[in-house]
């Protein structure tokens, strides 16, 4: 039936999201089943409304209040990226594996481009720190804001 759609979130992505609801007694259900799906379906950055267009493209049906109300639990299970820029817009982008290296991101806040960064160095001195506290890291949110190379050129 939905054969046509060939994107599958990984049965890890799934099983993590539904262990993270039930243990908020949240369901699982068929639409934010097909909410969590079609965000693995969708590469790189996007909006909830980016997504809302995504999932009725492919002939799904999910309500926007869901929607709205599933990213952010997405978010907090540790599957989706959330990325605020500098007009408090908010974007997100899906992780490519439950352990994956963390990027951070660099937010333009006049042409509001986001370019990804990785650096080991980063994400082994934020274990470090989350160790000393005895803290348990579900993800980690890393964004500078300021102004990219183009932008400071413009204003000289
Ligand atoms: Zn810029
Ligand atoms: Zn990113």
């Amino acid at each position: 039936m939905r054969t046509r759609d060939k994107t599958q979130a990984h049965p890890n992505f799934v099983e993590q999201f539904r262990q993270f609801l039930q243990s908020g007694g949240l369901r699982l259900t068929s639409e934010r089943l097909v909410i969590l799906e079609q965000v693995f379906s969708y590469e790189g950055h996007f909006q909830a409304e980016d997504l809302l267009v995504h999932i009725r493209e492919k002939g799904y049906s999910a309500s926007r209040a869901t929607i709205y109300r599933t990213l952010p639990l997405l978010v907090r299970s540790g599957l989706l990226t959330e990325i605020i820029d500098a007009r408090k817009n908010t974007y997100y982008e899906h992780v490519h594996a439950l352990q994956e290296q963390q990027h951070a991101h660099l937010i333009c806040l006049r042409c509001n481009k986001i370019i990804e960064f990785t650096n080991p160095e980063i994400d082994k001195l934020q274990k470090e720190i989350c160790d000393l506290n005895q803290f348990k890291p579900i993800k980690f949110r890393n964004e500078i804001l300021g102004y990219c190379g183009e932008c400071q050129a413009e204003d000289r």
